[in-house]
């Protein structure tokens, strides 16, 4: 990591954790996911309106944790907003991508969120910046197949 790298990274993640874009609730008809990552303490609450061809007509959350946790779902809600399924899709298995393996140069349609990749060698801490992406992607599966049963794997432990 050089030091221009780091200051970015250090600017857009504090700005973004202590300013959160697309920070709230939506009015029904939206989907939403409720995500937690217990190990760091961080939650997101997510909440997605799709359009009928599945586009991302809005989305806002609500949330508590680190910085990255914050700072990733902000980042996410800009990207992916008025995006079609396909697009938020790519851009989803793009930043799955760049926090897990990354073995490539973060794609440039990932705009601020590149600035992330580093998390990939503290594995703590891409469970913090996948936290609002793998609501987002739950919610996209909702949006096809509606509410994901529990029951569907079986009955609930009691
Ligand atoms: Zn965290």
């Amino acid at each position: 990591m050089n030091t221009d790298f780091e200051e970015l990274y250090q600017q857009v993640i504090l700005d973004h954790s202590k300013r959160p874009r697309n920070y709230g609730t939506l009015e029904e008809p939206a989907i939403h996911v409720d995500g937690d990552n217990p190990s760091c303490g961080d939650e997101i609450h997510l909440h997605v309106r799709f359009g009928a061809g599945g586009e991302v007509e809005d989305l806002k959350f609500t949330g508590v944790g680190c910085a990255i946790s914050q700072a990733s779902a902000s980042l996410m809600t800009l990207k992916v907003k008025g995006k079609s399924r396909t697009e938020s899709q790519a851009l989803l298995e793009a930043f799955t991508d760049v926090v897990t393996s990354g073995s490539q140069e973060p794609p440039k349609m990932l705009g601020d969120l590149r600035l992330l990749s580093g998390v990939r060698n503290f594995p703590q801490r891409v469970k913090c910046a996948m936290l609002a992406w793998r609501a987002f992607e739950q919610a996209m599966q909702e949006a096809q197949t509606g509410p994901v049963q529990a029951s569907e794997s079986g009955p609930h432990c009691s």
